[in-house]
């Protein structure tokens, strides 16, 4: 699950900035579509000590643990305070940068827990029992240039472009009064 988390995330920021629309409030949305890969930072960081290595000379080990922890929701909470401080410093609001950032990850978090079966130990740490259901199945096949599941990614695709005709409609209703 690669590509999909970006369509499902602009989906999710998309109506997160309606209702923010609705309520007359700033909208944070994009926060939403910006740390929509948080929870699978290790990539980047191994990509990252793979090219010290190459270059410097200098080997990072790194565990596979690490991708595990990432996908928890002690990991969450840590990320979110840690990102809203940071937004802060860029003048967005302390508690919407805490809870975009929070619903970022926890929208990916999510969309692992769908995807696999058995998936991460999401509640850790209360508990350390791997979750998810797997609702494509048992398998979870990157089909579509190994970047997606195709099932997956059809289904967000048709989901994303339900909320960008509702965006589009609420966006542009002329009013009637
Ligand atoms: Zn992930």
């Amino acid at each position: 699950m690669y590509l999909e988390h970006i369509i499902y995330s602009i989906a999710f920021a998309l109506l997160a900035g309606l209702v923010a629309l609705k309520h007359n409030r700033k909208d944070y949305s994009w926060i939403i579509i910006l740390f929509t890969y948080a929870p699978d930072m290790d990539v980047g960081i191994r990509i990252g000590a793979n090219v010290s290595q190459i270059f410097l000379g200098i080997a990072f080990p790194i565990s596979g643990a690490l991708h595990y922890l990432l996908h928890t929701l002690g990991a969450l909470v840590i990320f979110a305070v840690i990102a809203g401080l940071i937004l802060y410093a860029f003048g967005i609001p302390l508690l919407a940068g805490f809870l975009f950032s929070g619903t970022a990850y926890g929208i990916h978090l999510f969309g692992d827990f769908l995807a696999y079966r058995p998936g991460y130990s999401f509640l850790w740490p209360f508990s350390s029992e791997p979750l998810g259901i797997g609702i494509f199945g048992d398998q979870y096949p990157l089909n579509f240039f190994r970047i997606a599941n195709s099932t997956a990614l059809l289904v967000g695709l048709l989901f994303l472009m339900n909320m960008i005709i509702l965006h589009h409609y609420m966006t542009h209703r002329i009013p009637t009064d």
